[in-house]
């Protein structure tokens, strides 16, 4: 079934559906963005139509209302503890094809990672029902259709927003009463079908090569052009890293709660061990980790499409203009460098390539 609401429609359908759901989408909070006097969109409950921001892409991605940036895992005393109560009400999320992809990525890692369930997790994931966002071509950052992620169909609803109300296609139709006696219409959602930005992320199967690409001097230039502020890992849509931070109550030491708090695997120290040791102590060290998690490693381990969806957000937030785009094409030339560097050293040694 297809509607066209007005506004005012609109309106009535999130306030029934706020009554069973907990309704999320793109909101905007004025002043609260980088800058002074700007905004930021992010996500956040919405109770009527003119909350939603639709004609821009969040700041922010959808994964907050999931796997918000700190949450309390448990509540301790000297000699016990309690877990934290989750939400009990079904969460309707609006959200672009990207953002319930990274989704589908984010329940491979949280719930699918080695036969370990993330119970935090899982228990708000099992509670969303997407509504998905038609999307109007993004902005000069986003490269879906590179990724794959331009199109979906794990929706309950399709949405589409103009200044005059919404469109909507049901997929479930568990959602029809809320929109008995609306007006109905003819609607099928279109998708992004061209970026302006494009990227081809390099084959990196052959061991050899993909060893060489790790030592390769182009990630040095990162050392001086990151400032390892970890802005790009916090606005991405499907980033997962976290760590946990315990919250006292008063003097007393052992009464409190332990809450999980977003980490980034660009800030200094992430990996550090006993003995002050890090892993990747530079930010080229860093940056290397990050873009290959993306473009190569997910990949490897789960064996479907890139962890990278896409959104571009990292490109907006940073702070130094660094763009994982440019970084994948740079990456592309290391490895055409590589393998070009292989063949002459088998056409040297004689050996038929
Ligand atoms: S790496 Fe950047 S473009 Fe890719 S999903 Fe994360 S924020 Fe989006
Ligand atoms: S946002 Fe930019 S400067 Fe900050 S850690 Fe990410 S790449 Fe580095």
């Amino acid at each position: 079934m297809e509607y066209a609401l007005s506004a005012a429609q609109a309106d009535e359908v999130l306030r029934a559906l706020s009554r069973d759901f907990t309704v999320c989408a793109p909101k905007r909070f004025p002043k609260a963005g980088r800058y002074s006097d700007t905004d930021i969109v992010r996500y956040d409950r919405v109770e009527k139509f003119s909350d939603i921001v639709w004609e821009t892409k969040s700041d922010y991605p959808a994964k907050e209302a999931v796997s918000p940036i700190q949450q309390t895992l448990f509540y301790f005393t000297e000699d016990e503890f309690r877990e934290s109560k989750g939400p009990k009400k079904p969460i309707l999320l609006f959200a672009r094809p990207c953002d319930i992809h990274a989704q589908r990525i984010q329940a491979k890692i949280y719930a699918g990672n080695g036969g370990f369930e993330d119970f935090y997790y899982t228990r708000v994931r099992n509670l969303v029902k997407f509504a998905m966002m038609e999307c109007g071509g993004g902005d000069d950052t986003c490269f879906c259709v590179s990724m794959g992620t331009n199109r979906t169909e794990d929706c309950s609803m399709a949405v589409k927003f103009s200044a005059e109300g919404m469109q909507v296609q049901l997929k479930e139709e568990a959602f029809l009463p809320y929109f008995q006696g609306m007006p109905e219409t003819s609607y099928t959602p279109a998708f992004v079908e061209e970026n302006v930005l494009k990227v081809e992320p390099p084959d990196l199967s052959d061991e050899g090569v993909y060893q060489a690409l790790k030592k390769h001097p182009m990630w040095k230039e990162f050392d001086s052009r990151c400032t390892s502020c970890g802005s790009c890992t916090v606005a991405c849509s499907t980033c997962t890293c976290f760590t946990t931070r315990d919250v006292l109550y008063g003097d007393n030491a052992e009464v409190g709660e332990r809450r999980r708090v977003a980490a980034s695997c660009q800030v200094a120290g992430f990996d550090q061990m006993a003995g002050q040791r890090e892993l990747r102590p530079t930010p080229g060290d860093r940056m290397r980790y990050k873009v290959l998690h993306k473009f190569h490693d997910y990949k490897a381990r789960f064996g479907e499409s890139h962890m990278c969806v896409g959104c571009g957000r990292c490109i907006h937030r940073c702070p130094e203009f660094i763009s994982i785009v440019e970084t994948v094409r740079k990456m592309s030339a290391a490895v055409q460098e590589i393998q070009e560097e292989q063949s002459r050293a088998q056409a040297g040694a004689g050996v038929q390539p």
